[in-house]
């Protein structure tokens, strides 16, 4: 039976699959709407998420959280979450077998939420779900077909505080991508057009014929 993301959660807040279940505070899952259109992947919790459970919840996250308003949309909205569930000691990268071992996290996520739209923060969120060698500078500005789903590849919040916040020389990029969200979450959850009426139907009535959009988006995510 399909458990709902409160269960899988409570289930991954006792998780001890890695070593960093001995130096983490709290596993920190995720956050934000479980029926959201849009996903945030970020890289790992850091010391302030690792002590509130929450992710991007630092100066980042308070980036993360202005970027959202700019575009109409609260942290309720979305759903933001990590690649890792754990902080890393010391903010140090996250190592291959620590990614291997919780990424089934991250698919159970995706494939509970069903988001239309991706947005992946920084080079490693994005090398690590488009599987790519390219670095986040020329990955950014495009938006990427994946699994049935669209990838928005932009900067991590930190990267550009530490290149200067809202006067810094990749901040205009960032707001551009955040731009290209909003548009493609649009485009994405556009409701279909209305198909002109047969000669001598009744436009209110609806067609038998029609195929389902949730069956076909059934077929077509069958991956998550
Ligand atoms: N950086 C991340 O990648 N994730 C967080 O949750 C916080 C900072």
């Amino acid at each position: 039976m399909t458990r709902s993301l409160a269960e899988v959660g409570a289930e991954a807040s006792g998780c001890t699959r890695c070593r960093l279940a001995s130096t983490r505070t709290q596993v920190v899952f995720g956050v934000g709407d479980p029926d959201a259109d849009l996903l945030f992947i970020g890289e790992a919790p850091g010391m302030h998420e690792d002590r509130q459970g929450e992710p991007f919840v630092g100066a980042a996250g308070q980036l993360l959280t202005t970027m959202l308003g700019e575009i109409g949309l609260t942290r309720d909205q979305v759903y933001i979450a990590n690649i890792l569930k754990c902080r890393p000691p010391g903010n140090r990268d996250p190592e291959p077998d620590e990614i291997e071992t919780c990424t089934p996290w991250l698919v159970e996520q995706i494939s509970l939420i069903q988001p239309r739209v991706i947005a992946t923060l920084g080079n490693f969120a994005t090398k690590f779900v488009l599987q790519t060698q390219r670095g986040i500078t020329s990955m950014r500005g495009s938006v990427y077909p994946w699994h049935g789903r669209q990838v928005i590849p932009t900067f991590h919040p930190a990267a550009i505080l530490r290149g200067g916040g809202t006067t810094g020389r990749q901040y205009g990029d960032f707001r551009e991508d955040f731009h290209l969200m909003r548009a493609t979450l649009d485009a994405a959850t556009a409701p279909p057009p209305a198909p002109a009426p047969a000669p001598g139907r009744d436009a209110a009535e609806p067609d038998a014929a029609e195929p389902d959009a949730d069956a076909q988006d059934d077929g077509q995510l069958g991956l998550f």
